[in-house]
């Protein structure tokens, strides 16, 4: 299988040398990125040690055009989009004049939330949808149609939350309940970076999320909360007592359409004291505004500037120590009787630096993105239109996170979250 990585981050990184470890389905990689010397670093550490033929190049994934000119070049089985959610929409539009499957991790986003067009468009949505999150699945559902008719697929958000998240929810469905009643994500990371301040993926994106409105869903419709508003402590495998948060996260609004009978979702992270104290400050200040200002005769993008200062998350590697927790607890019915579980993975920042130099959260973001290439390429997980990790069979992608490096468990009768 030939495939187009577009983005050389992070992620992008783990992603790329997972798909040079399974070499037997991966035999061609191209990698493309906005800094193609980052893309030339992996391709020659990567040299000698896979069978898989990596290629480079320089594209700027916010035109199509350019994706487009590209894909012809190289002609992939799919395009992996690793760069950001920023690019999603003209990535997926390359894949469609091409016919070319399209996969990615996470859902589209504006960069400037105050262009007009993309403003008045964003509040006519926020009255339809319900919650006030810049993010949401509508502008990449909105082009089923068109992928169902070119016969291709858009598999959205194959990460870990989301992605793995949907997998375990379609997976206690299939296996072990008749219906859901709840869900509680959580998503905790006991690894600690000796830095007073980082942020384990994009900045942007991260800071983006945690300062924004949390949300969640119940007897069908959104609920509201201020940023941080619900705090919950957890006692979690492999890490011990955290603090978490309630956030709004992409995955609800799909597993709130794709889980039927579902009465409530949540979602979860766990932060330390220092890094809110330091979020808000930021915020408090304007350092997290995505509105350009003029400094010195030049404009500059607060949050761009302070991304630039911040640790670049793919450098955290070798100093983080300790665990993340990754799961969903559900609730709900089997024959009759009332049953709960936690299923979740548990993986280790150091063992993650040994194998791939990379942190936990970028691994247990770039595994699954393998993945879900994978499961798409060979036709395992291919139908022609948009979908999202729970419309597919979860037994074989299971199967596969047991074999690439995220391995994961199910607690009988877990503490639940009040
Ligand atoms: P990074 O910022 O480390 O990497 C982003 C990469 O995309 C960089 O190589 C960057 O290029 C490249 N890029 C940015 N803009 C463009 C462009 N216009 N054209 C081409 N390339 C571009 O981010 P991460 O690796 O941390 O995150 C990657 C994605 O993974 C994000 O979408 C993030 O939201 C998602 N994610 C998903 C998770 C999940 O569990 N589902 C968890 C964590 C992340 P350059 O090197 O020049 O900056």
């Amino acid at each position: 299988m030939k495939i187009l990585i577009i983005g050389c981050g992070g992620v992008a990184q783990v992603a790329i040398k997972k798909c040079c470890q399974a070499d037997d389905v991966f035999t061609e990689i191209m990698i493309a990125s906005r800094t193609k010397s980052k893309c030339d670093a992996v391709a020659a550490e990567m040299k000698n040690k896979t069978k898989a033929e990596i290629t480079t190049a320089r594209v700027d994934a916010d035109n199509p055009e350019e994706v487009e000119a590209l894909i012809k070049t190289f002609k992939p089985a799919a395009v992996l989009n690793l760069a950001l959610p920023y690019q999603d929409l003209a990535v997926m539009e390359a894949c469609l004049r091409t016919k070319t499957h399209y996969i990615d991790t996470a859902n589209y986003e504006c960069e400037n939330t105050d262009d007009p067009v993309w403003r008045k468009n964003y509040e006519k949505r926020v009255k339809e949808k319900g919650f006030t999150a810049y993010f949401d699945y509508s502008y990449q559902w909105d082009y089923f149609e068109k992928f169902k008719k070119a016969g291709i697929c858009a598999l959205l958000g194959t990460g870990f939350d989301p992605g793995v998240t949907q997998v375990f929810s379609a997976y206690a469905q299939k296996h072990y309940f008749d219906t859901i009643e709840t869900i509680d994500i959580l998503d905790c990371n006991g690894g600690d970076h000796g830095y007073p301040f980082a942020t384990n993926f994009n900045p942007e994106i991260n800071l983006r999320e945690v300062s924004a409105n949390g949300s969640f869903w119940e007897n069908g419709k959104w609920i509201e909360t201020k940023p941080l508003e619900i705090k919950r402590e957890y006692c979690f495998d492999g890490v011990g007592k955290k603090d978490m948060y309630l956030l709004h996260h992409e995955e609800i609004e799909s597993l709130a359409k794709n889980i039927k009978g579902v009465k409530r979702i949540r979602f979860f992270m766990t932060f330390g004291q220092s890094y809110i104290q330091h979020m808000n400050c930021l915020k408090n200040v304007g350092m997290l505004s995505t509105t350009p200002v003029k400094f010195e005769g030049k404009e500059i993008v607060p949050i761009q500037f302070l991304k630039a200062l911040l640790p670049d998350p793919a450098s955290l590697g070798a100093r983080t120590k300790g665990k993340t927790n990754i799961g969903c607890i559900f609730t709900g019915i089997k024959d009759g009787k009332k049953k709960s579980l936690y299923i979740y993975n548990v993986c280790d920042h150091q063992e993650c630096y040994k194998e791939v130099g990379s942190q936990a959260i970028s691994y247990t973001t770039g595994v699954p993105a393998m993945i879900g290439a994978m499961l798409v390429g060979k036709g395992i997980w291919q139908k022609a239109g948009v979908y999202n990790c729970e419309e597919f069979d979860p037994d074989p992608y299971m199967e596969a996170l047991n074999k690439y490096g995220l391995p994961w468990q199910i607690e009988e009768n877990p503490v639940l979250v009040d």
